[in-house]
């Protein structure tokens, strides 16, 4: 077999070193009959030196590095295309292995760099007003697909970032299994050292999901997509509400913050004519009051024709002092990297994949 193949065979095969916990590292090498803490080191590499090859890692001894090599894949994410907005924002589009693309959004504010990622190629929720899941579900993305949308950001931004965001293309909480891991690998002490209160799970409201994160160890956020307050609308504007009724969604929330002690933000959507009105402000306080939950406003981005588009100035302000009234805790969502189209729900996912060949050039 030539080098060549054996390469390509590997990396179909192998496990990718970057979708890979500190302990599973160390047992890697206690199986060569190696001490544990080589795993520690090479965790340390990846993501505090952000090492792009074994052979980089000097305290590594080189017949361990080409053992790492022959079992384990360490290629990342290739940057295909990179947009910088007028107001900070960088969006990034990556190139995975099997040529699909996604899309990372790295949002610069005071005192904070947050990267808001993908965690599916696509997404099956079907929200009408959603550009990013406009196109159907294609896959999902795997923990090293989700980890290393963080660390190429930060590599191509030079930025440490404080912050992560689960709100870019996809469900997360459709996808738990790889967005806890990629959680775990991102928030450890020995890599990037992300604190879990500075990680938010955004979900459409996937009961299922909402559980195993209230019994998953770390403290991190959790955001829920409401944008209506009756079920008859929710219906339409977030289809799983079909399977999972607000009354139902409600009772989870609260489950949620009584068991773990975890504050929830209710994320809502306005869209000028269909939710804005005084009388669902009203009842939008009405749930966030009762679950003690924050509500977070987003004018509603364009992108998915006439029928969703933003309340006026005033109507915004009107409903957003109805919560003030009823003491909700409201902030209203900025709507950064618009003219990138890298705001709320209008990150466009991989519809015509590029020719592997094409992956590597930087436009
Ligand atoms: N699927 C998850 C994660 C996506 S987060 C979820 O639903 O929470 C992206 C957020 O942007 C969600 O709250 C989504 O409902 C919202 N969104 C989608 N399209 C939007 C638009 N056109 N304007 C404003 N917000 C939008």
């Amino acid at each position: 077999m030539c080098p060549k193949e054996k390469t390509e065979n590997k990396r179909k095969g192998g496990k990718n070193v970057y979708g890979m916990e500190p302990a599973e590292l160390k047992s890697l090498f206690v199986s060569w009959g190696k001490p544990a803490y080589r795993g520690d080191q090479v965790f340390r590499w990846l993501y505090q030196k952000k090492a792009a090859s074994f052979e980089e890692m000097t305290d590594i001894p080189g017949e361990l590095a080409g053992k790492l090599n022959e079992t384990l894949g360490i290629q990342s994410l290739v940057c295909l295309k990179k947009l910088r907005s007028g107001d900070g924002a960088r969006k990034f589009l990556f190139g995975l292995e099997d040529g699909r693309r996604i899309e990372t959004v790295f949002i610069p504010e005071a005192g904070r760099r947050t990267v808001c990622v993908s965690t599916q190629v696509g997404c099956k929720i079907g929200c009408p007003f959603c550009v990013s899941g406009s196109g159907g579900f294609i896959r999902q993305l795997t923990t090293h697909e989700i980890v290393t949308q963080v660390l190429e950001a930060a590599r191509l931004t030079g930025e440490e970032i404080s912050n992560i965001v689960f709100m870019g293309i996809g469900e997360p909480l459709d996808n738990t299994v790889h967005v806890l891991r990629a959680v775990r690998i991102l928030n450890h002490p020995l890599g990037m050292k992300i604190g879990a209160r500075r990680i938010t799970i955004s979900t459409c409201g996937l009961i299922p999901g909402i559980e195993t994160l209230r019994d998953f160890d770390l403290q991190v956020k959790l955001s829920v997509s409401l944008h209506a307050v009756k079920n008859d609308l929710r219906d339409g504007l977030v289809p799983v509400n079909r399977t999972y009724p607000l009354e139902k969604l409600m009772a989870a929330l609260e489950d949620y913050d009584r068991t773990k002690g975890r504050l929830v933000t209710l994320e809502y959507a306005l869209i000028s004519g269909i939710n804005d009105s005084d009388a669902d402000a009203s009842r939008l306080a009405g749930l966030a009051g009762k679950i003690k939950a924050k509500v977070n406003l987003i004018p509603c981005n364009p992108g998915m024709g006439d029928a969703f588009r933003a309340p006026s100035g005033n109507r915004t302000y009107s409903f957003k002092r109805i919560l003030e009234d009823r003491k909700i805790t409201v902030t209203r969502r900025n709507t950064k990297g618009r003219d990138i189209l890298a705001a709320c729900g209008q990150l466009v996912f991989d519809r015509e994949p590029e020719a592997a060949e094409s992956n590597g050039k930087e436009k």
